[in-house]
């Protein structure tokens, strides 16, 4: 018997991009032919006809299911749910704005069907069509992260990437609320393959991040995959004692020597504040992770559905 491949496809306000997405895979299904094809779109709480473009899909070929979500619960929770959904025995997880490009799948197909990897990723080798200031921040973020995590974190590395089951299970088994998909793929392991291309711009529709959203995104996964922020107010603590120590070293000294000195409050002024600043800055960081907790404590469900198919 063939084996199963689930495509899941995460669709956030792509009325426009989904038909042509089908339309694309459907066109080059030959070259897929060693296994059977599922689609799994996820309707991440769109308020545009995208559950509508679905249905339509779904009614012209039943291969076609779909999740519909009570409201946004953002991409991470998408994925999720498709990855619930799918019934394949590898799966592969897509953009539907075809910028996670399908004439790669043929190759990671038979990449997975060697058997040799249990996974095939895709990076892109460059930013192009991106703002630079973004590509700074996006190349320095990748940077820190790999330093202070122990989930390996690839700069670039897309969601697109084909699993076997047993990669599904293990993702499936973390069920965090918190789910930073990039960091989770990377801490689960298995042997996987990495495959590059060139960025592509989007097919239809507009992006759905904003500068202010990848920023987010981004303190979001320091804090589910690494604890060494917290450890930042012990560094700064213990620094500080260090020169407050040397300080007292040095008055008493001066004082035995030259007498009663003058001190300036200005110098009073901005030690307070230096100091008071990096309290507040430690707190702060402290305060991100009781607030992941808080919510992870709460068990919420990742998403909910509306209607399924
Ligand atoms: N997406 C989603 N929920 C969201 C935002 C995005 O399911 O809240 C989907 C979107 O429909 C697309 C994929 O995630 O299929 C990538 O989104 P986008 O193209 O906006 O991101 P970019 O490629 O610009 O990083
Ligand atoms: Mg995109």
């Amino acid at each position: 018997m063939k084996k199963l491949l689930s495509i899941v496809v995460p669709c956030y306000n792509e009325e426009e991009a989904t038909p042509i997405f089908y339309k694309t895979i459907h066109e080059m299904e030959a070259e897929l032919a060693s296994v059977d094809l599922e689609f799994v779109f996820v309707d991440d709480g769109s308020r545009d006809n995208t559950l509508k473009v679905l249905k339509g899909l779904h009614q012209q070929d039943e291969r076609v299911h779909y999740v519909s979500f009570s409201r946004n619960f953002g991409k991470e929770a998408g994925i999720y749910a498709g990855l619930e959904k799918a019934k394949g025995d590898y799966v592969v997880i897509m953009d539907v704005d075809l910028q996670d490009p399908p004439s790669m799948l043929p190759k990671m197909l038979s990449e997975i069907e060697n058997g040799e990897y249990e996974c095939v990723s895709t990076r892109r080798v460059d930013r192009k069509g991106e703002p630079p200031i973004r590509s700074w921040f996006a190349r320095k973020f990748y940077k820190i992260m790999n330093k202070i995590s122990s989930a390996d974190i690839v700069d670039g590395a897309r969601d697109y990437q084909m699993m076997t089951r047993k990669v599904v299970n293990a993702i499936l088994s973390m069920g965090e609320y918190n789910r930073f998909s990039k960091g989770i793929f990377g801490w689960v392991g298995f042997k996987r393959k990495w495959l590059e291309f060139e960025n592509v711009e989007r097919v239809a529709g507009e992006t759905k991040w904003s500068f202010w959203k990848l920023f987010i995104y981004a303190i979001d996964g320091i804090v589910a995959f690494s604890t060494a922020p917290l450890t930042l107010a012990s560094v700064f603590g213990s620094i500080m004692c260090l020169v407050a120590f040397l300080f007292i070293i040095v008055i008493i000294v001066r004082t035995l020597i030259f007498g009663d000195p003058t001190s300036g409050w200005p110098s009073m002024v901005c030690i307070i504040l230096l100091v008071s600043g990096i309290q507040l800055l430690c707190l702060g960081i402290q305060g991100q992770y009781m607030a992941k907790t808080y919510l992870e404590t709460k068990k919420r469900p990742i998403y909910l559905v509306q209607e399924e198919e």
